[in-house]
């Protein structure tokens, strides 16, 4: 009886959102087969796969206003790939011009750049706008997208590529608006700030610092690096790519060759993430006789020894972090930040440190991207809601109950071990399938079952239980210690098989 009495009000309330919808829906100043939210590498490989699909009915919208995702966000000093560029490259658009074989922050820029202009991209950007409301109407089978210059599109399938890491994350220290001087974020960098001889302070040691205080040490009066949990750190294995070397990358099968060698040999370091393995043992050994080698002082060192296993936070490759470490103008700082003043940083010892520049280089909150991301599909079903307890999605593309969205670089797709576009193209690839599937079968939409995702998440869950990634905080964790949402634990092969060969029976057309 109650039963009856809720579905009766339930159902008003739905028709009562399925009319407000209706009405939105009316109200729309544009329609597009795709609206993609996201300029960085994922949205342009969207794009790209559009374009050469025939498919020109697209918008990409982007907050920034330029090109380049993450590569726009983060243009702090030192800013660099970490996986060999031959790897950093779409396999259709291999790239003989990368002057270093970790390219840096403005040539992978050019490199989107050149993409976006060899495959008719800039027609399509929607620049420094942002989506304010996204929401599945149903009896459309359609999109309802609300941007913040107030204008309404509607688009039958919707690609959500904002990646993980977009969102910078400040670090909760009491005081931290109190500080006089300047204070920056890693990911939103201000180049007008001057740095020459001036006192800085580095909050955090992960992969974004490791490029930073290398990058900055030499021009500072004093450099403060804060380090809560000292890091793995490799060697980094970086050339300079020669006239030559160049003249060779252009051939085609010499070309292939490099990225094949490279993909191989990453895979290959995958296996240092698994206990016993020998790629682990060699792993340790270069990091312990890296860390010898370049710190000689027995007191440092030993305050750069990580407390956790190798590989549970995303190793650092770098030459020059531990020497920059070991400058005199540097001081490594592991007691805890207990305040900040107007003047500086205050530690658990009650010291203060006075400084004129506060960088933070606190990483990215991938824990709430979800809030961000005002998504409504079915019955109303929110995604903020679906993700309360941490993002989940079909092989990080589709989530149940969210029809004819695709995520690129969604949960549990980042990996620590080879270079994201492996996983960004079969993504593509598998998107694009399925709006042609949508298309080919007369449907208005398309989306996973509940049940297949579910029971992808649980088998994914189970075996990063017992992986190295469960032994220490980080961002690939929802909070420090909850579900690792943001790792992909396999091989790329693995991956791009699953997606690949997606027997169709798991998604469900309507
Ligand atoms: P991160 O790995 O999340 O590191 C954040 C750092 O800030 C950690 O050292 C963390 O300490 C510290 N921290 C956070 N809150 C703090 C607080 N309240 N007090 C003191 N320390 C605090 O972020 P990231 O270095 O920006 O790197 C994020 C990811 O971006 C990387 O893992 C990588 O995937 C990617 N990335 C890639 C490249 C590249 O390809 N070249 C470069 C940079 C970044 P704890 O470790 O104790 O939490």
């Amino acid at each position: 009886m109650h039963g009856g009495v809720g579905g009766d009000s339930d159902e008003a309330a739905r028709a009562k959102a399925a009319a407000a919808v209706a009405a939105r829906a009316e109200a729309a100043d544009r329609t597009h087969e795709v609206v993609i939210l996201g300029a960085g590498m994922s949205g342009l490989c969207m794009a790209i796969a559009l374009r050469r699909a025939g498919i020109d009915d697209f918008v990409v919208i982007e907050k920034s206003p330029g090109l380049g995702g993450t590569w726009w966000d983060n243009r702090y000093p030192g800013a660099q790939v970490d996986v060999p560029a031959p790897l950093y490259s779409f396999s259709f658009e291999p790239n003989p011009r990368w002057r270093q074989r970790f390219a840096a922050a403005p040539e992978i820029q050019a490199y989107m750049a050149h993409c976006a202009r060899k495959y008719g991209i800039g027609p399509h950007l929607r620049l420094g706008r942002r989506i304010t409301e996204a929401t599945f109407d149903e009896a459309g089978g359609r999109w309802l997208i609300d941007c913040d210059d107030g204008q309404r599109l509607r688009a039958r399938h919707f690609v959500c590529s904002t990646g993980p890491l977009s969102q910078p994350r400040w670090p909760e220290i009491p005081g931290l608006q109190a500080f006089d001087g300047p204070r920056l974020h890693t990911a939103r960098w201000d180049a007008g700030v001057p740095l020459q001889g001036r006192r800085v302070a580095v909050i955090g040691t992960g992969s974004t610092a490791a490029q930073l205080v290398p990058a900055i040490a030499p021009q500072l009066a004093h450099l403060g690096v804060y380090q809560r949990t000292a890091n793995w750190v490799l060697p980094r294995l970086d050339r300079r790519y020669r006239a030559a070397d160049r003249a060779l990358a252009r051939l085609p099968p010499y070309a292939a060759a490099v990225r094949a060698f490279w993909y191989h040999a990453l895979e290959w370091g995958r296996r240092g993430f698994d206990e016993g393995r020998l790629a682990r043992r060699g792993m340790l050994a270069t990091a312990a006789a890296h860390l010898e080698r370049q710190v000689p002082d027995p007191v440092l060192r030993e305050r750069l020894r990580p407390p956790h296993a190798l590989g549970c936070k995303r190793l650092i490759y770098s030459n020059d972090y531990y020497p920059a470490l070991a400058r005199p103008q540097t001081e490594l700082v592991t007691e805890a930040i207990e305040r900040v003043t107007p003047r500086g940083l205050v530690t658990a010892d009650g010291r203060e440190r006075p400084y004129d520049v506060l960088v933070c280089a606190t990483g990215f909150d991938v824990a709430h991207l979800a809030q961000a991301l005002p998504v409504t599909g079915r019955g109303g079903r929110r995604l903020a809601n679906a993700w309360r307890d941490g993002a989940q999605a079909w092989h990080g593309t589709m989530v149940a109950g969210f029809p004819n969205l695709y995520f690129l670089l969604g949960p549990n797709t980042a990996t620590g071990h080879t270079s994201t576009l492996l996983y960004i193209e079969p993504e593509v690839r598998f998107a694009l399938r399925a709006m042609q599937r949508v298309q080919r079968e007369g449907r208005r939409w398309i989306e996973v079952r509940d049940a297949a995702m579910r029971e992808h998440n649980q088998a994914l869950q189970a075996r990063l239980a017992g992986s190295v990634w469960a032994g220490c905080r980080s961002w690939y964790r929802q909070g420090d210690d909850g579900r690792i949402v943001a790792l992909w634990p396999g091989f790329t092969g693995e991956y791009v098989r699953a997606l690949e060969r997606a027997d169709g029976a798991l998604f469900e057309l309507g």
